[in-house]
């Protein structure tokens, strides 16, 4: 047996526990952004999702590649003798250290293994039969899976014309809101919405609705278009933070929502509070502390991001003006076409959004990374996507049951 066998077995019993549990629509589970990105991988290439072949570039699933800083690395290594005990007071001091990074007070702040648990937390807390929710399309799913738990109505609003959150839209659409998910930078687009628009969103919300801002790609935007001054302000807020994108942790887990002392306890019946990796919490803490990581990883991003975009430019495909670690490309062809002859071309790359079924989303990698995917997409495009490649096929298929016959994802709303 190779070493990669054992997780390969158990990544597919995992998914497929899942693909059970969901068609039931019985147990809870929290859908996120490597399940999602994960089952997109599986799905029509039916290859075991956390095994690309050697030499793959995997620009799928908004993951920074440069990982965690040096100073985490070094925190993570030292706390390895401890790691038999709980260590309980680490999540306490990261909690201040946060706080008085963004300037709120600790009973502001609540830490989790990843922001995917308190959007789960907060569609669980907000929303139900009665109290929709609300989100924009194309925008991050993963909420809208959590709502077939709640039982809540999911409304899909469109983005406007400069691809921010149609706030009136979504006002409009529902009166019976629970809960509002603004994602800023938004995923798939990485577009921003601007804070006054958060701000009329607040003022105008029906009674006893909150306002969800999910701020996971913020760093690689504007840090200063923060909606955490809403949060001081007293708002019906509450704000999302994750160590997943800028700060490279993904793998180790640290997210953190921000909000009133009262919003903050009403995640914790649906599963928040619970303990925290120590891992995680000093790696969070030891890049917290490094003072130039978010504007260097910043400009890395950037740089990297507009020379992709010139070369797209100069070979006359649109794409969204993204401000974040990926953006949506118009490549004026089936989108599931395109991800699977890319694919073949050991270039691994983000899902379809149904509303534009031409898009696809791409990561932005390493430098090396985004060369490898010019090359492959130049050839894709130039072959008009008739590339041969042969993939095996299925041996199961009940992991199917997540995706419809046009290879999307996005959960069917009744609105
Ligand atoms: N929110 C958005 C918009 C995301 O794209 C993701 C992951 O990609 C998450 C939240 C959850 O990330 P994590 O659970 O790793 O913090």
């Amino acid at each position: 047996m190779s070493p990669n066998q054992t997780p390969r077995n158990d990544s597919r019993r995992t998914f497929l526990k899942f693909s059970v549990a969901a068609a039931a629509a019985s147990t809870f589970r929290i859908m996120n952004e490597p399940m999602l990105a994960a089952a997109a991988v599986d799905r029509g290439v039916d290859r075991d999702f956390q095994h690309f072949p050697p030499g793959s570039v995997v620009i799928n699933a908004n993951e920074n590649p440069l990982g965690p800083c040096d100073l985490a690395r070094k925190a993570l290594a030292d706390i390895i003798p401890d790691g038999g005990r709980y260590c309980w007071w680490l999540k306490e001091e990261l909690t201040k250290q946060f706080a008085e990074s963004v300037g709120v007070k600790p009973e502001n702040v609540a830490i989790f293994p990843g922001s995917s648990e308190p959007l789960h937390f907060c569609v669980m807390a907000f929303t139900s039969p009665k109290r929709s929710y609300v989100t924009a399309d194309p925008g991050y799913e993963s909420g809208m899976h959590s709502s077939k738990f709640s039982g809540a109505r999911v409304v899909t609003v469109p983005l406007t014309k400069t691809y921010a959150h149609d706030i009136p839209a979504m006002l409009a659409a529902a009166p019976d809101a629970g809960l509002f998910y603004v994602c800023t930078p938004n995923n798939p687009t990485g577009t921003v919405t601007p804070h006054s628009a958060i701000e009329e969103l607040l003022a105008k919300k029906p009674a006893g609705s909150i306002v969800l801002v999910d701020e996971a790609y913020i760093h690689f935007a504007d840090l200063n278009a923060t909606a955490i001054d809403l949060v001081k302000a007293g708002q019906d807020i509450v704000v999302l933070r994750t160590f997943s994108k800028i700060y490279g942790m993904a793998g180790i887990r640290c997210g953190v929502a921000i909000a009133r002392p009262e919003l903050i306890q009403k995640l914790v019946p649906q599963g928040g509070g619970s303990a925290m990796p120590i891992t995680a919490l000093v790696a969070a803490s030891a890049s917290l502390k490094h003072e130039h990581l978010v504007p260097e990883r910043k400009q890395i991003n950037t740089s990297i991001r507009e020379k992709t975009f010139d070369w797209l430019r100069s070979h006359g495909y649109s794409f969204t003006p993204s401000q974040a670690n990926f953006f949506m490309l118009d490549a004026k062809h089936p989108a599931k076409q395109v991800i699977e002859a890319m694919a073949a071309q050991k270039v691994f790359i983000g899902r379809i959004w149904p509303v534009w079924p031409t898009h696809l989303r791409i990561t932005v990698g390493t430098q090396a990374e985004m060369d490898a995917f010019q090359t492959a997409f130049a050839a894709v495009m130039k072959n008009s996507l008739s590339v041969s490649y042969a993939l095996p096929t299925s041996a199961t298929g009940s992991h199917r049951d997540y995706f419809y016959a046009d290879g999307t994802m996005f959960p069917r709303t009744s609105s």
